[in-house]
């Protein structure tokens, strides 16, 4: 980061496995010009995530790349004075005197549904190119109508997995979930493979074969497909079903064939789940958040795939650039909002921020890579 860069509105979203940042850092000549009575900052947005369990990386993160490019800063490291950020997730209240204690920053809450919702809505309304599709290997982005849009699904994959349908702009109801999620397939996979973090798990299913341990209609029916009920021989009937019958132990086994099947498994469940959802209330969009997908081909062949064949093509698996931020999105948007009157006033605590994104701004980032730390939003923010 150079430190000509100016750092302004922080937002938090701490969960069970990560914290994500999202940071509003001005273009570098810091130019605000005034527009009916309020002044235009030009910049992006930034992304951060760093492990729960490794939070006092977050907190030197935030030390040394926000807070001192923030001004609100003394050089000796002691915080000018109260600072609130929006924070959101379980963390927000399990961390609050940690941050407090060691940044003098005060956490403005944001309800964690009501923030992932505020998410999606804001990026599928002003974020050109953020849905896609992808079936067959084919990624193709989705138009949004904004006079469409409502109701979806928002099955969000975090270390457990949220289904919520939204039916407008802070309109929404939790409607189901499950605990086999981000979470699951993490920990599971961690004590079957003896990986040490989650890209050393999904590297090891990206070269592994679930046909060696998914005990498929295959194997039950000699090799040909139960074309009666419209099962395929290759589709799974059992997931980790042949372990029980190759009186192997799991050492015999290839921990990418494990890792493979354990993220089909997850993958397909979910996928399931949300299908029955959606059946439930009869919405035909399903946007799929969390980290759990990090933009992975197989994983989200394998939800696409399930949601198209139980619903026989009448519903539509759609995945979102920013997939991770949701929460931290809503968070951030909500200074949008904010009514500072329960706050004091001063330029350091929480301020009125409009954020606005048009599509000449954006930096199109193309959907075949992967959406990393570094890949920004560029807007301009109102500050009133
Ligand atoms: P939460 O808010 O519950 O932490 P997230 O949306 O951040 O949920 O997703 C957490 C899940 O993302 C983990 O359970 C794991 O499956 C997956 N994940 C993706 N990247 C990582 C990573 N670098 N470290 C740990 N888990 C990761």
């Amino acid at each position: 980061m150079d430190s000509t860069q100016k750092i302004s509105h922080l937002a938090l979203d701490i969960g069970g496995t990560l914290i994500k940042l999202v940071y509003f850092s001005a273009n570098g000549d810091y130019s605000e010009e005034s527009r009916n009575g309020c002044s235009v900052v030009h910049g992006k947005l930034c992304f951060a995530k760093f492990e729960t369990r490794k939070i006092d990386d977050c907190l030197e993160f935030i030390r040394f790349n926000i807070l001192h490019h923030s001004g609100v800063q003394h050089p000796n490291g002691e915080a000018l004075d109260k600072l609130y950020v929006k924070a959101t997730g379980g963390g927000a209240f399990k961390f609050a005197d940690l941050f407090k204690e060691k940044l003098g920053i005060l956490f403005d809450k944001e309800d964690e549904m009501h923030s992932l919702v505020g998410g999606v809505n804001f990026l599928l309304k002003t974020v050109p190119r953020e849905a896609f599709t992808y079936l067959d290997g084919q990624k193709e982005f989705v138009k949004i109508d904004h006079n469409d849009l409502y109701p979806y699904l928002l099955v969000n994959i975090g270390s457990g997995v949220s289904m919520i349908k939204v039916d407008g702009d802070g309109k929404y109801e939790r409607i189901s979930g499950t605990s086999l999620g981000g979470g699951t397939f993490l920990g599971l996979g961690k004590l079957l493979t003896k990986c040490k973090s989650f890209d050393e798990l999904l590297e090891l299913s990206h070269h592994g074969n679930n046909r060696v341990i998914d005990m498929l209609v295959g194997d039950i029916y000699g090799g040909t497909d139960y074309s009666k009920i419209g099962l395929s021989s290759t589709a799974i009937a059992s997931s980790f079903g042949k372990a029980i019958s190759d009186g192997k132990e799991l050492e015999d086994y290839q921990p990418e064939d494990v890792a493979r099947s354990l993220l089909r498994m997850i993958s397909n469940n979910i996928g399931q789940i949300a299908y029955l959802n959606a059946l439930r209330f009869g919405l035909k969009r399903i946007f799929f958040g969390g980290f759990f997908i990090r933009g992975l081909e197989y994983t989200m062949d394998t939800i696409s795939v399930a949601v198209h064949f139980w619903s026989r093509g009448e519903a539509k698996a759609m995945f979102l650039r920013h997939e991770g931020f949701l929460g931290a999105l809503g968070a951030f948007t909500s200074y949008n909002n904010q009514s500072h009157n329960d706050l004091k006033p001063h330029h350091h605590t929480v301020q009125r921020a409009i954020l606005n994104c048009s599509g000449d701004n954006l930096r199109h980032i193309p959907v075949t890579s992967n959406l990393n730390d570094s890949e920004t939003i560029e807007c301009s923010i109102n500050l009133v």
